[in-house]
């Protein structure tokens, strides 16, 4: 696997070679990455150039977020991929990201408008402008993203639309731990008792989900599982049913449940099709 950190280099590398496919990361890497790694492999073939981009992106992170305390840990993400059979890990400093002076970014709106736009106001602002020049840098013809971050991948397939962007946006299903919750590199800050109740999170989504189906009205499933994670600890940012491209929020399936809600310090993030 070549390891890689400034741009020349990069683009020198990969005019010779294959077809790219993206995987962006901000490393802490876990089981859900690497099966974005393996879904590359398998959308550019034995021929194309499978990438990981591992970049703690400040212009995502609000003041005041865990930016500086966001896990890191290069050498075991190096050989997680190079193990996932990644050709390229494209490491870019903060510097080489944004140079002195860098006065440009992407705002997108519709999709980025509420949830976790609202709750971190001026996100999907870094997220948008990262992936943005992390295509252009890699020039890559796919880049896929964790359906884990819905809302995430809901931003980047509509800029990429708008701005005509020359590449194909691919989401992939969330992988999660045994117990249902959803596999993230902020996992490892929960507390063995935080842990423990963490998979209430998912658990209450499911049997809003189910109840649904059921013929429960879509306002009593959804305030039941509100209470259920009150009542287990969780502070909920929101749990809503949207319709799945503009997040926009829909009075009865089908759509997407969308969550978020804080356990302590920590703020989880799910999602599921209902
Ligand atoms: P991150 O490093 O958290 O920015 O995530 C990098 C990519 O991995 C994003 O596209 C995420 O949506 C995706 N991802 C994160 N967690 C999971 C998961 N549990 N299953 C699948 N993809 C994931």
């Amino acid at each position: 696997m070549r390891i890689l950190r400034d741009l020349p280099t990069l683009r020198a590398e990969l005019a010779s070679l294959g077809p790219v496919a993206l995987v962006p990361t901000m490393g802490a890497l876990h089981a859900g990455h690497l099966s974005l790694i393996a879904a590359a492999r398998r959308e550019v073939g034995p021929g194309g150039v499978v990438a990981a981009s591992i970049f703690v992106n400040p212009l995502q992170f609000l003041p005041g977020e865990d930016f500086d305390r966001y896990p890191r840990q290069e050498e075991a993400d190096l050989a997680m991929l190079a193990e996932a059979g990644c050709d390229l890990a494209w490491l870019p400093s903060v510097e080489t990201m944004y140079p002195p002076g860098q006065a440009s970014t992407i705002i997108v709106e519709g999709p980025a408008q509420g949830w976790e736009g609202t709750a971190r106001p001026g996100h999907f602002r870094g997220v948008a402008t990262v992936c943005a020049k992390l295509f252009l840098q890699t020039g890559a013809s796919v880049a896929l993203f964790g359906e884990k971050d819905w809302q995430q991948l809901q931003v980047i397939r509509r800029m990429a639309r708008d701005l005509d962007m020359p590449l194909r946006i691919l989401g992939c299903p969330t992988l999660r731990e045994a117990d249902g919750l959803a596999m993230s590199s902020r996992n490892r800050y929960l507390d063995p008792e935080a842990r423990a109740r963490a998979a209430a999170l998912p658990g209450a989504m499911r049997a809003a989900i189910e109840a649904m189906a059921r013929g429960t009205s879509p306002a009593a499933a959804l305030a039941t599982a509100r209470a259920g994670l009150t009542a287990s600890g969780f502070t909920l940012d929101y749990l809503a049913l949207v319709e799945p491209e503009t997040l926009l929020e829909v009075p009865a399936p089908p759509g997407r449940l969308i969550a978020a809600a804080r356990l302590g310090s920590i703020r989880l993030l799910d999602n599921m099709a209902a």
